[in-house]
C-alpha cells in the first residue's frame, strides 16, 4: 500500500493530543447572560461546578442518599454529609445545608439514583448566589451545547490512498478497503453506480 498522503509527526501529535483532551474537562462553555445573576459567577463556572458535583455525588451517593433523604431537619442534612460524604463534606456543609435541605424536599426531586445525583448537583452549582432552579436551567443549557458539539466529534480519521491493487480513494479504517471482501463489494458497487450515473 503506497500512501499518497502521509500523516506528519506534527499531525500525529495533534491527533494524540485531541484524544487526550477528551479525558480532560471541556473548555468553558459560552452561555447567554441571564437576569438576576451576580456578575462574578459565569454560566460556565456554574456548569463546570455542576459536572464536578455530579462526579462527587456519584462516588458517595450509595452511602449518602438514605440518611440524607431521611433528614427531618437542616441539622440532619449536615450530619448526613459529615458522616457519609467524606472527604467532600466541607465543600457542601454547612455553607450549602439550607439549599440542600430545600432541594431534597422539592416536589420534583427525582426517584432514580442518577437523576437524584444530577438534580442535587445541578441545583447546588450556583452555591448560595443562584436560585437552584436557575442553576439547573444553566446546566441544562450547557448540556445541550455539549451534546450538539459531540454530534460532530471525529471518531475516525481516514486518508486518501493509491493502492497497488488499483484502488484509489479513501481508506477504510486506515487500510485499503479492498483488503476486506465485504468492503470490496461495497466499493465495487459504488464504482459501478458512479459509471452508470455518468
Ligand atoms: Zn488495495
Amino acid at each position: 500500500m503506497r500512501l499518497r498522503y502521509r500523516e506528519s509527526s506534527a499531525q500525529m501529535r495533534k491527533r494524540k493530543k485531541t484524544a487526550r483532551n477528551l479525558l480532560k474537562p471541556l473548555d468553558p462553555i459560552v452561555l447567554k447572560r441571564g437576569r438576576g445573576r451576580p456578575p462574578n459567577m459565569s454560566p460556565s463556572e456554574v456548569f463546570n461546578r455542576a459536572r464536578n458535583y455530579r462526579g462527587i455525588f456519584g462516588q458517595v451517593w450509595d452511602r449518602l442518599w438514605e440518611p440524607l433523604l431521611a433528614s427531618k431537619t437542616e441539622d440532619d442534612v449536615i450530619r448526613a454529609f459529615e458522616k457519609y460524604a467524606d472527604p467532600f463534606s466541607r465543600e457542601f456543609v454547612p455553607r450549602l445545608s439550607s439549599v440542600i435541605w430545600q432541594v431534597i424536599r422539592h416536589k420534583k426531586f427525582p426517584v432514580r439514583r442518577g437523576a437524584q445525583i444530577n438534580f442535587l448537583a445541578d441545583s447546588l452549582a450556583g452555591l448560595n448566589a443562584l436560585k437552584p432552579r436557575r442553576a439547573r436551567d444553566i446546566v441544562a443549557e450547557g448540556m445541550a451545547q455539549l451534546r450538539a458539539r459531540q454530534k460532530h466529534r471525529t471518531v475516525r480519521r481516514e486518508f486518501y490512498i493509491e493502492c497497488t491493487c488499483g484502488y484509489e480513494g479513501p481508506t477504510y479504517k486506515r487500510k485499503c478497503p479492498m483488503r476486506d471482501p465485504e468492503r470490496a463489494k461495497v466499493e465495487s458497487e459504488k464504482f459501478l453506480l458512479a459509471l452508470t450515473h455518468r
